[in-house]
């Protein structure tokens, strides 16, 4: 009997007939498992992308009926006398040790489990069916019924909510090598996690547990890693099947706030022949149809929150059948028909997109033109980037188009009753728009409007969120409504000369008109050509409600927050990342951006004061612990979990801010420039990774510094935790005119590997001051000099030029 395991997948995966993704999905549904395919297991092994390791010690291992006419199901109990299971997950970075060891308590993973959930569409089958051959595993169709009762509605609810990569794959007929990998784990001291293997992601291997903290659910990602062929380069990610671009989008906005929206697209397959395409948009659009070169495409969608938040996203995967199978290397017309409810209405005739990223379907990370026409109430007013081709009024209809002069990455669109004011610098133009009245939100105890959540959402669109928490209720105003149009014309000023400022290093912006419209919520958003301000930002400082009077939220919103938005016009929409995991280094780059434009208006005093709040921040304890201990800034988005939420935003802007200033005090303020307006120019339109961030910053080091290659630098305040406390002692020996200064400077507070460069000030009785950089390690820094006389005073760092504790 034995043998015929093996030979039932053969048998099976030879006669793999195409499917169509609702009947692949219906018998997933069906999650029906095979007591003809039952086994008592023991030490069966399985190894996934090289980092996965799982052993099967003792138990009953179960696999699903073919689907699709394949295996891509089986369940895994130790549920028996001396039965046990076991996952080893070994993280190769430093970064994801601390991730794991944060949420588990241990640095590597190697957790014993009751029972486990595996769905696949790669060679698992295979590899089990291998494995129970060469253990002579017994056959057990007895408790295979038992098992099957017990575990059939579990599967077909798993398997429904993670069902759409797989039917994705299986309809495609794409290669086992492709194929997804997920188990989801009873473990005994863990509880229920997940663990995965996705060779289409850019960081295949992740484990991770959906976890419920204040009623907010988050999705904890305990390690996210490339597996091990990705990492050595004998293997490269294969990136999306489609890539669209030239967009077409026609939209009508109903008077009832239903957007309705036929997008034209050119599909562009990267490989073919193609059975099926996976496209994405937000979930609260509703895709009616998709035609492909004129002939109808049948369409396949359906997602779950859990899925959803493994992606860290609120877009969903839709399928498109089409008729014939795509080529790759021919051009296809796609024509999508989609509708939803993404505008709301915040009250007082202030409205706002809820899916501002992903309201038209989208594939691959193609820059793409994009030409626009609305149709919508004519009461409304409506902003969307693009030079004006057509503006018309229509009974109570108004119609307008505009086109994108060059590619740009997403295209987002806001509405109101405006009023507006342009402010033009040369090429370059500002048009601000404000709503004339605030939101319900902002008027009073009585009436509470949710605002929009910062929710964790896709790649290069990152919002900035202010100092408040989700769900705040604004305290009662002053009895006069504050009015959001008042400043209108100095705030268009101010923000059109920090635009112009940021040009003046970064080049030319996604593109040269950028407007400015509100949104209700305490964050901001910098689409191409389209900032999203919060409407906060619009308030005079004195008429902002009592949550947000605090020095620093008023900073935020005064300052930061539009030069940050305006940043992003390059940072996320000039150049872009391949990912989520490297968006903390637009948000950091787009926030010291920021800062740079403050200094240059109000001095680096100002500047400095900021950089302080967010020292204070990082240190600033949260049950017991500081901030900057939830976990290294590489993790990036990941932060946003249950352990310390509110870490993510201190780590990734404050600390992000920080880490741009150290390098610009390493390599000089013009050398720090030439960087940025360098990866602005060389890498426009394309993405920039961690590693090639890296060798930008390392190419603009002075010649023969310590840590020239910025390797200590990185490693630590990248990929690691801590702040450090420096401690300084000086000695003087010697009389005039031969004294021998020497100046010790101790770390403490981080990992004793870590190494610093620290300025040292030697200001002597008369003439100028000397600056003196040591490296600091597990050993004291030194510094020893020869001086004609004793000085008059010696400083640690006098300008704060590496973040560390205050003396
Ligand atoms: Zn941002």
């Amino acid at each position: 009997m034995r043998h015929g395991v093996a030979f039932v997948f053969i048998v099976s995966s030879l006669f793999a007939a195409s499917r169509k993704p609702a009947d692949i999905a219906a018998e997933l549904r069906r999650g029906e498992l095979d007591p003809n395919e039952c086994y008592r297991v023991h030490d069966v092994a399985l190894e996934r992308g090289g980092d996965l390791k799982l052993y099967l010690s003792d138990g009953f291992l179960i696999f699903g009926k073919p689907v699709a006419g394949r295996r891509v199901s089986a369940i895994f109990t130790s549920d028996t006398e001396g039965g046990d299971a076991e996952i080893l997950v070994l993280p190769p970075s430093k970064g994801e040790r601390l991730s794991l060891g944060a949420f588990t308590g241990s640095p590597t993973l190697s957790e014993h489990f009751k029972s486990g959930l595996f769905l696949f569409a790669d060679d698992t089958a295979e590899a089990l069916a291998t494995e129970i051959q060469r253990r002579s595993s017994l056959r057990s169709p007895d408790r295979g019924l038992l098992l099957a009762q017990e575990w059939n509605p579990i599967l077909g609810n798993l398997s429904g909510s993670f069902s759409i990569r797989l039917i994705q794959h299986l309809a495609a007929e794409a290669p086992p090598t492709r194929g997804v990998f997920y188990a989801a784990l009873q473990g005994r001291k863990l509880g229920n996690f997940d663990v995965s293997y996705d060779p289409d992601s850019q960081e295949q291997i992740h484990v991770g547990q959906l976890k419920y903290k204040d009623e907010r659910p988050y999705y904890d990602t305990w390690t996210n890693f490339a597996a091990r062929p990705f990492r050595t380069g004998t293997r490269e990610v294969a990136g999306a099947d489609v890539e669209l671009s030239n967009y077409r989008i026609e939209a009508v906005l109903d008077a009832d706030l239903r957007l309705k929206v036929v997008t034209r697209a050119t599909l562009q397959p990267r490989r073919g022949p193609l059975a099926v395409a996976g496209f994405e948009i937000t979930d609260g659009m509703t895709v009616k149809s998709v035609t492909i070169d004129g002939e109808p495409a049948e369409l396949f969608t359906r997602d779950s929150l859990r899925a959803n938040l493994l992606r860290r996203s609120e877009t969903i995967l839709f399928l498109a059948t089409p008729a014939r199978p795509l080529e790759a290397g021919r051009s296809y017309e796609a024509v999508f028909e989609h509708e939803g409810n993404v505008v709301r209405h915040a009250g007082r005739d202030v409205y706002f997109v809820s899916s501002r990223s992903n309201w038209y379907p989208q594939s691959g990370t193609k820059f793409s033109r994009f030409d626009i026409r609305f149709t919508y109430p004519a009461l409304l007013q409506i902003v969307f980037p693009g030079e004006l081709k057509e503006d018309k009024q229509e009974g109570n209809h108004r119609i307008m188009r505009r086109v994108t002069a060059s590619p740009i990455r997403t295209a987002g669109f806001n509405l109101g009753k405006y009023e507006s004011a342009k402010v033009s610098r040369g090429v370059l133009s500002v048009e601000l728009f404000a709503n004339k009245q605030v939101e319900f939100a902002l008027r009073g105890p009585n009436i509470d409007v949710p605002l929009p959540a910062p929710l964790p959402q896709g790649p290069g669109f990152p919002r900035t969120p202010g100092g408040l928490q989700r769900n705040n209720r604004f305290p009662t105003l002053p009895t006069a409504l504050p009015n959001p149009t008042a400043r209108l014309q100095t705030m268009a000023g101010e923000i059109a000369n920090g635009f112009e400022f940021l040009a003046g290093f970064l080049g030319p912006p996604a593109l040269p008109q950028m407007m400015v419209a509100p949104i209700p919520g305490t964050f901001g958003q910098g689409f191409p050509g389209l900032v999203y301000l919060s409407t906060l930002a619009y308030l005079d400082p004195g008429e902002r409600p009592a949550g947000v009077r605090d020095e620093r939220l008023q900073v935020f919103f005064d300052e930061i927050l539009h030069s940050h938005e305006s940043a992003h016009q390059w940072w996320g929409n000039v150049v872009t990342t391949k990912g989520i995991q490297d968006d903390w280094l637009l948000e950091a780059l787009a926030n010291y951006s920021a800062l740079l434009y403050i200094e240059k208006r109000k001095g680096s005093k100002a500047m400095m004061q900021i950089l302080d709040q967010y020292r204070d921040r990082l240190l600033h304890e949260e049950n017991g612990a500081a901030m900057d201990t939830a976990g290294p800034i590489r993790l990036g988005a990941r932060l946003q979990n249950s352990l310390v939420p509110g870490a993510w935003r201190d780590i990734v802007y404050g600390k992000g801010s920080w880490i741009m200033h150290m390098l610009r005090k390493r390599m000089g303020d013009a050398a720090f420039l030439k960087m940025l307006g360098d990866i602005c120019r060389e890498k426009r339109y394309e993405t920039i990774t961690l590693r090639e961030f890296q060798e930008y910053a390392v190419k603009a080091m002075p010649l023969k510094v310590p840590d020239r290659n910025l390797e200590a630098f990185f490693d630590h305040w990248v990929d690691n935790t801590g702040i450090p406390t420096f401690t300084m002692t000086t000695a003087v020996k010697g009389r005039v005119p031969n004294v021998q200064l020497t100046v010790t400077v101790k770390q403490s507070g981080v990992d004793p590997r870590a190494a610093f460069q620290v300025p040292v000030e030697v200001q002597p009785v008369r003439g100028k001051s000397q600056m003196h950089w040591v490296t600091t390690g597990e050993e004291p820094a030194v510094l020893a000099l020869k001086l004609a006389a004793a000085p008059a005073k010696v400083t640690l760092d006098p300008e704060s030029n590496v973040l560390a504790t205050k003396q």
